[in-house]
């Protein structure tokens, strides 16, 4: 299985992806998390991304697209893969039909999490993360069970770079302009699986099973 997570910056990918990947057994692949992660070993790739990624826009097509397609023939995992983060303009989502089509693959379902920008905003505000082991929280949703320090092993947490308040407005800017027309561009495929995402993460989670446990008996 292929699933696509759509959604602006804030609305719980990488949450709900984290979830979905353990209950369903899929790959995970979030351009973002390995883009952080070059940019932290210091590779090539990294020292290229790095200033894109600090002020709040894309990388350069050819870099992700080479690097998302790697990924996917490094991940040997039979029962598929989620994309987190990719595709996220039309180049990538054009690029992305070809490479299936070569391979004879087919996206089975994307799932849109909507919500509304304002609750957007709050949210990467309240967003913290544990630099070791990459657990996530969120003030004051998910609070950690000491303030300031990771549940799993009592890291510091800190807060990303590009959810500063300035960055943020430039994410959910480049948001509506490049990655909201694949709404559009799904939703004609027959895709596009709209999820009111405003609720509650568990309620959420639930309503993406609900929707993917369809592709699975049609
Ligand atoms: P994310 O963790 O998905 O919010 O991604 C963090 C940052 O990585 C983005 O703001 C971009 O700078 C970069 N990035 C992640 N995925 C892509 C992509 N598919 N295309 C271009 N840039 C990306």
């Amino acid at each position: 299985m292929i699933l696509v997570l759509l959604g602006p910056p804030g609305s719980g990918k990488g949450t709900q992806a984290e979830r979905l990947t353990d209950k369903l057994g899929l790959t995970h692949l979030s351009t973002g998390d390995i883009l952080r992660e070059a940019v932290k070993n210091g590779s090539e790739l990294g020292a290229k991304a790095e200033s894109f990624m600090k002020a709040g826009e894309f990388v350069p097509d050819e870099l992700i697209i080479d690097m998302i397609t790697t990924k996917m023939e490094e991940t040997s995992n039979d029962s598929g893969f989620m994309l987190d983060g990719f595709p996220r303009n039309l180049v990538q989502a054009q690029k992305l039909d070809e490479i299936f089509k070569e391979s004879s693959l087919t996206i089975d379902q994307v799932i849109y999490l909507n919500v509304p920008r304002a609750e957007l905003a709050k949210r990467l505000s309240g967003r913290f993360y544990c630099p070791t082991c990459n657990a996530g929280y969120n003030y004051p949703v998910h609070l950690p069970k000491n303030d300031g320090v990771c549940d799993n092993d009592g890291e510091k947490l800190l807060r990303r770079a590009d959810d500063e308040e300035n960055v943020v407005q430039k994410r959910l800017e480049v948001y509506a302009k490049q990655t909201s027309p694949l709404e559009g561009y799904y939703r004609g495929q027959g895709l596009l699986v709209e999820i009111a995402a405003d609720s509650d993460p568990d309620e959420v989670t639930q309503q993406i099973i609900n929707s993917v446990s369809k592709v699975k008996t049609n």
